[in-house]
């Protein structure tokens, strides 16, 4: 397979689509990115890493964060989580505060924002600082020190984050949120902060496609973990449309607000695209586009 070809066929398919969608209006640092923005990399299991457009382009990652968060949390303190977060896709909008209290304080899955926070949480009495764990993580996956955290944009969504200090709040209130609230609110906004390109991204996602190795061979992830990691994704690692991206590109991927999307070809690559503007559910709908294209010109989906 010649990936370099792959890529460029991708982008040249979804060409027309670059630019549709809404850039993301409720963090105002996030809502003057440039919609006509466009990357996407890819990194196989054995170390190549192939990308066209804005490849190499830093934007705010927002949710994915959540992915590695997750797996910090797996790798650290075991199946523990899943006595405070579910696993179901939601149907819901990522930021649903009435879904919340339907389920009592135990957020429907850890991709949501709810559940995220509760990760978090649990990533905060495991390490005593989440962002600092995940950057650690990310820095050493991608050999890239230079990723941290964006202070502007952080500060920006700190203050606008009314609706995830109620959803912290509530999780609060049915005792599910071991530290304070707004020690959880901050990691939070920092982790959702953090700016990597899409070459960033693929390299750090392979251990994803590695079945939980990292890239100097040793696990974060039991093959087991890696696996429940990964299902989750397809399940519910791109909100109220998980169905229609599962639908559409067939494999496990994770979105942000920020128009980032990572999927996964398990034992072959980790993918990563970026199109700010986003669809009515907050993914990326030229990331979305070019993952469908991606799947259909390759052949490559789980399925
Ligand atoms: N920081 C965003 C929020 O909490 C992340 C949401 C997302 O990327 N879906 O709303």
């Amino acid at each position: 397979m010649d990936y370099q070809e792959v890529l460029d066929t991708v982008r040249e398919k979804v060409t027309p689509l670059i630019g549709c969608g809404r850039v993301a209006q409720y963090i105002p640092a996030l809502a003057t990115v440039d919609a006509s923005r466009f990357g996407m990399a890819l990194a196989t299991a054995d170390g190549e890493v192939h990308g066209v457009g804005d490849w190499q382009h830093p934007f705010s990652i927002q949710s994915l964060s959540k992915v590695f968060s997750l797996a910090l949390v797996l790798d650290r303190g075991g199946d523990q989580v899943w006595r405070r977060v579910g696993r179901e896709p939601s149907g819901s909008p990522f930021n649903s505060l009435h879904q919340l209290e339907r389920d009592r304080g135990i957020p429907r899955n850890p991709f949501l924002n709810a559940g995220a926070l509760v990760v978090v949480d649990h990533l905060v009495s495991l390490t005593g600082d989440p962002t600092r764990a995940v950057l650690d993580l990310l820095r050493a996956e991608t050999g890239n020190v230079d990723i941290k955290v964006d202070d502007d944009v952080a500060k920006s969504e700190a203050h606008h984050r009314h609706r995830n200090a109620a959803l912290a709040h509530l999780i609060a209130s049915y005792d599910n949120l071991t530290n304070p609230v707004e020690v959880v609110l901050d990691q939070y906004t920092a982790l959702c902060a953090i700016v990597m390109s899409c070459d960033d991204l693929a390299r750090a996602g392979r251990f994803l496609a590695r079945h939980g190795r990292r890239r100097d061979g040793t696990r974060l992830l039991s093959r087991s973990n890696a696996k429940r990691l990964n299902a989750t994704m397809l399940t519910c690692g791109t909100y109220d449309s998980a169905g229609e991206f599962a639908y559409r590109v067939g494999l496990p991927a994770k979105s942000g607000v920020g128009g980032g999307i990572l999927a996964v070809v398990p034992n072959r690559c980790a993918v990563a695209v970026w199109g700010p503007g986003l669809d009515k559910s907050g993914n990326s709908c030229a990331g979305l586009a070019a993952l469908d294209t991606f799947t259909t010109v390759t052949g490559w989906s789980v399925f």
